[in-house]
């Protein structure tokens, strides 16, 4: 299994973070060490003094599949997440000026919390997917699938160009506005659809 992440989808969190809009979908991979499931606690890491959380939708692929073309992909998921592309922001800041891989701020252990799915025909519009993310009970990142640069059909059909998409893999859509720092002590509460999807503790 394996997680792939896009980076800067969503226009207004490229805007903070003064990342450039692609005009292709940008995606990195996390290892599976990375899934924190079942509402676990996620213990800080000692080597970020600014780690940040970014709420996600997260699309679990259900088929096997290689070049597949957009009008198609719509066939090769059916369940939705809510996730969080935990980040050391400070490394994250020295990976891009040197050039560097994104790994040591990106792939870290509990770097990926996951809620459990929901079922593609539950959701009431498939294509305006609504998700907050509230830190201590506060609301801090809310979006819409509808507001993504690159549609989930769009990403499918890009990765697979050089990625063979496999059963069970997770593909984080990017994050709305809003990230910031998480410290110990920090609830974090997932909620898609007005359903509460994750809540766990930072310690
Ligand atoms: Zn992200």
């Amino acid at each position: 299994m394996k997680i792939i992440c896009v980076a800067s989808n969503y226009s207004e969190h490229a805007k903070e973070l003064k990342s450039e809009i692609p005009a292709e979908p940008v995606f990195f991979m996390k290892p599976d060490s990375a899934l924190l499931q079942g509402n676990k606690p996620f213990y800080l890491p000692e080597f970020s003094k600014d780690l940040q959380h970014e709420v996600e939708l997260v699309y679990r692929i259900n088929r096997l599949g290689k070049h597949i073309e957009e009008k198609f992909a719509n066939r090769y998921y059916n369940d939705v997440a809510l996730g969080i592309d935990f980040t050391a922001r400070d490394l994250q800041k020295i990976c891009k000026e040197k050039g560097r891989p994104w790994e040591i701020c990106k792939a870290f252990d509990q770097s990926a919390p996951l809620s459990s799915f929901i079922k593609m025909e539950k959701l009431q519009n498939k294509d305006s997917i609504k998700f907050e993310l509230y830190k201590n009970g506060t609301l801090v990142q809310q979006g819409s699938s509808a507001d993504m640069i690159f549609h989930i059909d769009k990403i499918i059909e890009h990765v697979s160009k050089y990625l063979t998409l496999k059963i069970g893999d997770l593909i984080f859509t990017g994050t709305p506005p809003g990230v910031g720092q998480v410290a110990i002590g920090d609830r974090l509460t997932g909620k898609l659809e007005g359903e509460t999807m994750f809540d766990f503790e930072v310690k």
